[in-house]
């Protein structure tokens, strides 16, 4: 393991953060006028809630809430206007554009490779093995001095699999630069989250969302868990007030929402249980891959006809079958039981 200070591009290194009207003015105030904000208020001049503030850079109440939640301290927390921030602050912290590469285990989401063309970052590709686990010996041979990061997502997207979670501590030990794991399904999973080890690998940064168990994608605030070093990184880098005043409140608002949250996440992965058993007793369906997220993948006899089928009943899925390994397969949300029901019942009408 290489310290963060080492792994961090020079002019990150050297980088003075923004300092925002907030930041300089600790005290109790009464009458702001530091931060150019219209003091007249918001258009709504009935409501209770107000716009007219910058909101808090730190989202402290959201992360209190965000750790108590996770067990986490809020120190090794980040907030982000989706996932896909803290995906592309990872790139731009740590990757020197033509320079310093990354690894992917494809098929996954795409998410980092688009990241890092953005970034002109180089990508290695090790494919995941048939069974879409990890391929580690491959992965360790591919790290050379200008890797930086390794990006690993469980449950996978679109493969819906846990990896084998030996295979990803190995990766941990071995890697001297940084692991991303993309954690976005783990609330379907019955599998343990690495969120709890932070202190075991400093080099880990783990990835969470209130974009599917939670049901708030509108909102974009995803999750980064690290240690303190990475977090602080994160809040060097990222744009002073990256989750706007009404996601922070109806995101602490929801969470709050425990019982029917927890119950949701039940309901899904009861109904995911049940699309998986209806599917398999179609006979067009070859197989059914095992899932520990919201949605199921399934290779079909053929692929591109059985999806103009669902489009053409508006029932929409999402095409994988130009993916490497993924050939012939459909990747299918879970929805509500009535939904689900539709899906089957217009499933069972195919080629009749
Ligand atoms: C949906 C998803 C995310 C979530 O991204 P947000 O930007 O937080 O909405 C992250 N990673 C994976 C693998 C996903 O499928």
């Amino acid at each position: 393991m290489k310290t963060i200070e080492t792994l961090l591009r020079d002019n990150i290194k050297k980088l003075v953060p923004y300092s925002s009207a907030r930041d300089e003015f600790k005290g109790e105030g009464k009458v702001f006028l530091d931060a150019n904000e219209n003091s007249f208020g918001d258009p709504f001049i009935d409501s209770n809630t107000s716009y007219n503030r910058y909101p808090d850079p730190h989202q402290k109440k959201l992360k209190t809430k965000i750790a108590a939640i996770k067990n986490i301290n809020t120190q090794n927390i980040f907030l982000g206007n989706g996932s896909d921030e803290a995906i592309d602050i990872l790139f731009r912290a740590f990757c020197n554009p033509a320079i310093d590469n990354v690894i992917i285990v494809p098929p996954t989401y795409g998410m980092y490779e688009v990241s890092a063309n953005i970034n002109d970052v180089a990508i290695k590709k090790v494919l995941l093995n048939t069974e879409f686990q990890l391929d580690v010996p491959a992965i360790l041979s591919s790290i050379d001095d200008r890797t930086k990061l390794i990006f690993l997502c469980s449950p996978n997207n679109p493969t819906g699999n846990s990896l084998n979670r030996k295979d990803i501590e190995q990766i941990l030990n071995a890697f001297s630069g940084i692991v991303v794991l993309d954690e976005a399904y783990i609330d379907f999973s019955f599998q343990k989250s690495f969120s709890q080890d932070l202190f075991a690998y400093p080099n880990l940064v783990v990835l969470q969302t209130l974009s599917k168990a939670y049901g708030l994608a509108a909102l974009r605030v995803g999750m980064a868990f690290a240690s303190r070093d990475i977090i602080n990184v994160f809040n060097k880098i990222k744009p002073p007030y990256n989750i706007n005043a009404a996601s922070q409140q109806i995101a602490l608002d929801a969470l709050n929402e425990t019982e029917l949250n927890k119950k949701r996440v039940m309901e899904i992965i009861s109904q995911r249980n049940f699309l998986v058993a209806e599917v398999k007793r179609l006979a067009f369906v070859k197989k059914v891959f095992n899932s520990d997220a919201n949605f199921i993948l399934l290779r079909v006899d053929d692929a591109n006809e059985l999806y103009k089928y669902l489009s053409q009943n508006f029932i929409v899925v999402r095409n994988r079958s130009s993916v490497v390994l993924c050939v012939g397969c459909l990747r299918i949300t879970v929805g509500t039981p009535e939904e689900n029901i539709l899906l089957i019942n217009t499933l069972a009408k195919y080629k009749k």
